[in-house]
């Protein structure tokens, strides 16, 4: 299994078709987005993604991975000793497998957070697990890959995440966020692309129109840089 070192991934083994995930990184860090920052987390790298965000910091996620199943995946979490559990890609929805994961996780007792695009239906993720929506603006590439449905079934506990890349997709998110209601619906996070709009110009931005969302920083990538398993 191709896995960071600090990962005990490589013990995993082989499950069956039904209840299978293809993994690509199994590790623990920091949680450095969403509301849950900071937190020593597990995070589970699912393998694949349909989209092609022109940023993406995730693309070694594409391809490769190892097939293994849900049960030998959850003995691996459960070695990290930590309460936190973050599902994330590459695109986690993308696997049949992954509802299924989510829950057995919550069963198990995690504090469980899922990472999606916003391009799959979200519907049947167990209301115990934090979902971190994305919304794909303009600039991403992938607007057109916006499941706009999902955003009629969002849970206080939900989470609305833009990365914006410039202005334009400042004031287009913006627009977003009056017309579905989003900051009265669940807590929304605008984050600025790593090295393309600078997180001081999106802070001012924010700080004069008085939007009522959190600004996010990517904590682990000013602890690390941008590097694989951290
Ligand atoms: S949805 Fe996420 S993993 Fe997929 S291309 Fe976009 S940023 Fe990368």
């Amino acid at each position: 299994m191709d896995v960071p070192v600090s990962s005990p991934a490589g013990s995993l083994e082989t499950g069956d078709k039904e209840s299978r995930l293809k993994i690509t990184e199994i590790f623990l860090s920091l949680q450095g987005e969403s509301s849950r920052v900071g937190w020593p987390t597990v995070f589970v790298r699912l393998t694949g993604c349909p989209l092609r965000c022109q940023y993406c910091d995730s693309e070694y996620a594409f391809y490769g991975g190892n097939w293994h199943s849900t049960v030998s995946v959850l003995a691996e979490v459960r070695k990290f000793g930590v309460k936190h559990v973050c599902v994330t890609g590459g695109e986690p929805l993308a696997q049949k497998a992954c509802i299924g994961f989510l829950s057995e996780l919550c069963d198990a007792g995690f504090s469980v957070s899922l990472e999606t695009s916003g391009a799959l239906d979200i519907s049947g993720v167990d209301p115990r697990v934090v979902r971190v929506v994305d919304i794909k603006t303009p600039d991403s590439g992938e607007e057109q890959r916006n499941r706009w449905d999902n955003l009629a079934g969002l849970r206080p506990r939900d989470e609305i995440k833009f990365v914006l890349c410039s202005r334009a997709d400042y004031d287009w998110a913006k627009q977003v966020l009056t017309r579905y209601g989003l900051v009265e619906r669940c807590e929304v996070l605008f984050s600025p692309s790593h090295q393309q709009l600078p997180a001081r110009d999106l802070a001012d931005w924010i700080v004069a129109d008085r939007v009522p969302v959190r600004l996010q920083m990517q904590m682990h990538k000013l602890l690390w840089g941008n590097v694989p398993g951290r």
